[in-house]
């Protein structure tokens, strides 16, 4: 549930409430906007309701809530959170561009991709250093290597890095380099990485699972939030359904539902959802058109070569073209870019 307390109420009256909850063994989330501060109780619903909370100080009303999820629930935080990730805001009023090879193949691949993701605009750079393959014997990623080239990419770019953490063991590792942590489509449900990724102080970006429903991806999130951890940006990247004629089928809708509900960003994934290089700028441009505060694209210099994923992958310039059609196109839509 949520004790709303009333505008003006002191810091004290908000930690005589906390510390009622823990009395209880009840847990409390503080959520201060700039209108409201909630403060979300989680624990056992008995032993929290017997606290009259109306009856305390600064106190204004109490809201169960709902839903299933909580902590990520519009309600608990009316505010969008706005999650930083070195310069770049994802959930403001900018439409933030993430851009990269799928996999980190080489020191001229990946240096050669980030110059080009960041003349283009992009202010984030993708790259996989361990990647989860449906094949046992397809490329699985440089590991250590591949992590130090993005440092590397980093360093000569100014670009943040996101990447892909597939083992609750090589957490520290990847902390040691990335800017954001990626649990992707395959591990949204892998609780023990939520909550390890949950208890760091690297925001989060957490992808939906091939065959899960909005509730269960928000709930994934829930789990990160839950262990402290609010920095989280979730991933729309296509689900199954019977279409094959797509890789995926990119859900759009899943993007303003998200926003109606959930008080995290959104950002859209068409290379994953698609499968096809030439479905990415036109689902680029649905996707701000959606309200989603931003896309993850796949690019390459040569596609062709590329050791994964290159299919749905943007060659440089088919980049830079789309990202031209962004800019012109997101004024108009209520975006900065
Ligand atoms: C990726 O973004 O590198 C990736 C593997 O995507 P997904 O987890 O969505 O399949
Ligand atoms: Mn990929």
């Amino acid at each position: 549930m949520m004790i709303v307390m009333q505008d003006g109420s002191t810091d004290e009256q908000v930690a005589g409430v906390v510390e009622k909850l823990h009395e209880v063994g009840a847990e409390a989330h503080l959520s201060r906007g700039e209108f409201k501060t909630i403060i979300g109780a989680i624990g056992d619903r008995e032993r929290i309701s017997q606290i009259p909370f109306e009856a305390m100080p600064g106190v204004d009303s109490v809201i169960p809530i709902m839903r299933p999820y909580k902590l990520v629930s519009r309600e608990f935080h009316p505010e969008g959170t706005v999650v930083k990730v070195g310069p770049a805001l994802l959930g403001g009023d900018t439409f933030v561009v993430i851009a990269g090879p799928c996999a980190v193949e080489s020191e001229e691949q990946l240096i050669s991709s980030a110059k080009a993701a960041k003349a283009a605009g992009a202010s984030i750079l993708r790259g996989g250093a361990f990647k989860p393959r449906t094949s046992p014997y397809s490329f699985q990623g440089l590991g250590e290597e591949g992590l130090k080239l993005l440092a590397e990419a980093r360093r000569v770019t100014g670009l943040p890095v996101v990447t892909e953490i597939v083992d609750v063991r090589d957490v520290d590792l990847v902390c040691g380099y990335a800017d954001m942590l990626q649990v992707g489509a395959r591990n949204m449900q892998n609780f023990l990485l939520l909550q390890e990724v949950g208890m760091q102080e690297k925001p989060v970006m957490l992808k939906r699972g091939l065959s899960n429903t909005v509730e269960e991806l928000l709930m994934a999130a829930e789990y990160v939030v839950r262990g402290g951890n609010t920095q989280v940006v979730l991933c729309e990247r296509g689900i199954r359904t019977f279409e094959t004629a797509t890789r995926n089928t990119l859900d759009l809708s899943s993007v303003p539902l998200v926003k109606h509900v959930s008080h995290l960003p959104i950002i859209v994934d068409p290379s994953h959802a698609t499968g096809k290089h030439e479905l990415i700028a036109p689902l680029c441009k649905g996707a701000l058109a959606v309200g989603a505060d931003g896309v993850m694209v796949e690019m390459h210099p040569d596609p062709k070569a590329a050791l994964c994923d290159g299919p749905q992958s943007l060659s440089f310039e088919e980049f830079s073209r789309m990202m031209e059609e962004l800019r012109t196109i997101a004024p108009p839509l209520g975006k900065k870019m």
